[in-house]
């Protein structure tokens, strides 16, 4: 990094991430450089924003040369450009890491060997392998695409081996491009986060747990710490620790689990900041933006604890209404700055307490005064019942 000018992170990706990671890295005197194929990516708002696809080495090379390190806000950039740019700049996390976590069979895969379990899976490659799989794995079983899923979907749900028909003409037109994987159906009990962090050095840390509840396979709802860090912390800080060092990983990642009957299996890896940790932007004393330009950049990490309790929520399709809204009711309102669509990510709030009854007690408020009582209600009960 250059003394005489303030470091430049390339950010891969324009979206929502990328504006919140441009947003932690100003105060460091880190300017931000983005690049993303729409010309009104959100993050441009933010930060100075270069307009090139993935193969547009030619504007990819100039974008090299402007910047001290090159990390994601998008996991899926194709593993060939990952390692084109790790060939010209430092490049976090790894591109061996980015290509494990496109894909679900290896991501599962090195899940074991790390020794967390994962839900019983196999690949499926034709309409056969798709049998042979269910055979083994059983039904109620989930077919998931092995890459470029997100957010639920390149998913079909299998309720019993008679949709074995229905699962393979919704997917398996992407069985040769993508690959495909059977997963067993978890009846789990509750969804967990731990947010991580690894720096250049192998300085390690985790946020508190966060507890997670999705609507149609979308993140709808986060709480941290999640009411029982106590007994599933230590093992999944553990998890996560080894996941890192396996990968020789550098940056924040998130490591999505299921608890079912007090044991962790582990769904997916996100390598990149995540949805579930934005609560940390103002309920931890280091945000996972701020913690994940740090650490790409070689800087000490900061301290990951919670400020107190805190709960996200997501905003999808649309704002639920103008932010004045929230005057009088305490939280914290994010608009990511995109035009309203149905399914996308358009921004979140985030809801801070001091204990979980007052937390409940907000929860219960917001909901009210946006018309979000559904959204709220699972949040405020698990609070409630400690
Ligand atoms: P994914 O894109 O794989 O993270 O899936 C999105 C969401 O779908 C998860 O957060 C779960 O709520 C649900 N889901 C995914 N895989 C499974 C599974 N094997 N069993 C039960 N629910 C699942």
């Amino acid at each position: 990094m250059s003394a005489s000018r303030q470091p430049v992170l390339g950010i891969l990706g324009g979206g929502q991430l990328a504006r919140m990671l441009a947003l932690a890295a100003a105060p460091l005197g880190v300017n931000a450089l983005v690049v993303d194929s729409a010309a009104d990516a959100c993050a441009g708002q933010v930060a100075p924003l270069v307009k090139a696809d993935w193969t547009d080495y030619a504007a990819l090379e100039d974008f090299a040369r402007k910047v001290d390190v090159v990390t994601f806000d998008f996991e899926n950039v194709p593993a060939e450009t990952a390692q084109w740019l790790a060939e010209r700049v430092a490049v976090f996390p790894n591109p061996r890491a980015l290509a494990v976590a496109q894909d679900r069979l290896a991501e599962k895969t090195l899940f074991r060997e790390c020794g967390l379990a994962t839900p019983e899976f196999m690949a499926v490659d034709d309409r056969a392998g798709l049998d042979r799989a269910l055979a083994v794995v059983g039904a109620p079983a989930i077919l998931k695409t092995r890459r470029l899923g997100y957010d639920g979907k390149g998913q079909f749900r299998l309720k019993t081996m008679a949709d074995a028909d229905a699962a393979w003409a919704a997917l398996g037109a992407q069985a040769a491009k993508h690959g495909l994987i059977l997963e067993a159906f978890v009846p789990f009990q509750r969804e967990l986060s731990v947010l991580a962090v690894r720096g250049r050095g192998g300085d390690f840390r985790t946020w508190p747990l966060t507890r997670n509840w999705h609507v149609d396979g979308v993140l709808s709802m986060s709480l941290a710490p999640a009411p029982d860090i106590d007994t599933l912390q230590p093992r999944a800080t553990e998890l996560a620790r080894t996941l890192a060092e396996r990968l020789d990983y550098v940056g924040v990642f998130a490591l999505e689990l299921f608890v079912q009957e007090g044991e962790l299996l582990g769904n997916e890896m996100a390598p990149r900041v995540h949805n579930s940790g934005h609560w940390t932007i103002e309920g931890a004393h280091t945000s996972q933006f701020e913690n994940h330009v740090r650490a790409v950049l070689g800087l000490p990490l900061g301290d990951t604890g919670a400020r107190g309790l805190s709960a996200m929520f997501n905003w999808i399709g649309e704002l639920p209404g103008p932010a004045p809204v929230l005057r009088g009711v305490d939280a914290h309102w994010h608009d990511y700055g995109k035009p309203a669509r149905a399914g996308r990510k358009v921004g979140h709030a985030t809801v801070c307490a001091p204990d979980a009854a007052t937390l409940a007690q907000r929860l219960e408020a917001l909901g009210k005064a946006l018309g979000r009582e559904a959204q709220v209600a699972p949040t405020v009960e698990a609070l409630r019942r400690g």
